[in-house]
């Protein structure tokens, strides 16, 4: 069966891991995240965690041989090879050349490029109410999705905090490196003609029906 690999991409904040939460479960694919993969390195201490951590607590990027060699071990693993959803990853121009790289070796290829598009105003309103739990990272927002208890998390009782790379200055650092850095790859996939655009400022739900449809025009498209 054809795969369906795809990319996510779009400013913090933009709603990436929501919609990819919400695309593993309709399409059954693996969710590989840079970030999250990058946070259980630092929680575990690993060599990996350590050279990571001084620049994800700045809003930095980490760099690109760390991050490519991450990503490629975990693509290579059984439940990617049917396809995946890839969150945080690629995220420069070096990144994306690796991962086609990589993808080129197996015979492979990107089928979708999807961009979040969300302003900085909203992204800052978002990410600043952002709070996660201290004993497993629930997530809730102060004002979109509060908890019943304020400053506890509803599952399980622990206090809630604001991730260091969420506090106001971290996330000016975020947008800035952004906008530098990662959004070349708009042009970068837009060359190869797999760039889908998303408005990421309507509901979760709207998002979602919108990605939906257009996985299924790629599907008619492509056979997949
Ligand atoms: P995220 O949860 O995707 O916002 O990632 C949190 C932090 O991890 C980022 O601010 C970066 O410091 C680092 N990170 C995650 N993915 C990458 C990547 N593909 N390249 C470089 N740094 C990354």
């Amino acid at each position: 069966m054809p795969e369906l690999n795809l990319i996510l991409i779009g400013p913090p904040g933009a709603g990436k891991g929501t919609q990819a939460d919400r695309l593993r479960h309709d399409f059954s694919l693996p969710y590989i995240a840079t970030g999250d993969m990058l946070r259980a390195n630092v929680k575990d201490g690993t060599s990996l965690g350590k050279a990571a951590k001084q620049h994800m607590d700045a809003g930095d990027l980490v760099p690109d041989d760390l991050i490519v060699e991450m990503a490629a071990d975990r693509l290579r693993q059984d439940d990617a090879r049917d396809g995946f959803i890839l969150d945080g990853f690629p995220r420069t121009t070096a990144q994306a050349e690796a991962l086609e790289e990589h993808l080129d070796e197996e015979g492979r290829r990107v089928t979708a490029a999807l961009l979040l598009e969300v302003p900085d105003e909203e992204v800052v309103r978002r990410i600043s109410g952002r709070r996660i739990c201290t004993k497993a990272g629930h997530p809730f927002h102060v004002e979109f999705d509060p908890p019943k208890v304020e400053g506890i998390c509803d599952e399980d009782g622990s206090p809630l905090i604001q991730r260091d790379d969420d506090k106001p200055e971290v996330v000016r650092n975020r947008l800035r490196v952004f906008h530098e850095q990662t959004f070349p790859l708009v042009e970068f996939y837009d060359d190869r003609g797999v760039l889908r655009r998303i408005d990421g400022t309507d509901s979760p739900a709207a998002v979602h029906d919108h990605i939906r449809a257009l996985i299924a025009t790629l599907k008619l498209e492509d056979g997949v």
